[in-house]
């Protein structure tokens, strides 16, 4: 077992539930455990003229192969409606695999850690809920300075009912 954080973002028909689907998925995956969910965060998008973001982090303990989580996540994006019309356009759910325990992945479709976790508050404050104080990443970061480094601005925290 491997302990594993995904990222979750949503900007369309209705993002929270969108987020709420894919954590009952993440919840039924084979050979996995769903471990924590952190709080929803809504944002404004990166790129201007889409609508506002809703992201959270799951915690997975999995004996699932990487590329083998990589094709279920997928998988379950497709289910939930994901169209792949363009780059970074709006989406109704993106699964990126953030972390995946203590391993370095460089290959053509999984790349580990996630190449912008440290551009990114809507996954660094959300996976600081969840993850040890103390995590170090693979590539041999710190989470804590990872965070002190990217300013929470833009996020508000959604209250978890
Ligand atoms: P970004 O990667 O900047 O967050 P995105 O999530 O919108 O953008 P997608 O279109 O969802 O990008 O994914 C493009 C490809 O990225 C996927 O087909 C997948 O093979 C690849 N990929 C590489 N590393 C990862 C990862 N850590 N998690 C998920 N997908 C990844
Ligand atoms: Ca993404
Ligand atoms: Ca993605």
């Amino acid at each position: 077992m491997e302990r594993i954080y995904i990222g979750m973002g949503s900007n369309l028909a209705d993002p929270a539930e969108q987020l709420r689907s894919a954590v009952e998925a993440l919840g039924q995956l084979p050979q996995t455990t769903l471990v924590g969910v952190s709080a929803f965060y809504q944002s404004d998008s990166l790129l201007p003229g889409q609508p506002r973001y809703t992201n959270a982090v799951a915690a997975l303990d999995s004996s699932l192969a990487p590329l083998e989580l990589l094709d279920a996540l997928q998988a379950i994006e497709n289910d939930q409606g994901r169209e792949r019309l363009e780059r970074w356009g709006p989406r109704t759910l993106d699964l990126d695999i953030l972390l995946f325990g203590d391993r370095l992945i460089d290959e053509p479709r999984l790349k580990v850690p996630h190449y912008q976790i440290q551009e990114r508050a809507f996954v660094l404050y959300p996976l600081a809920e969840l993850a040890p104080q103390d995590l170090r990443l693979a590539d041999g970061r710190n989470l804590s300075d990872l965070l002190a480094a990217c300013p929470y601005v833009g996020l508000e925290r959604l209250s978890t009912d």
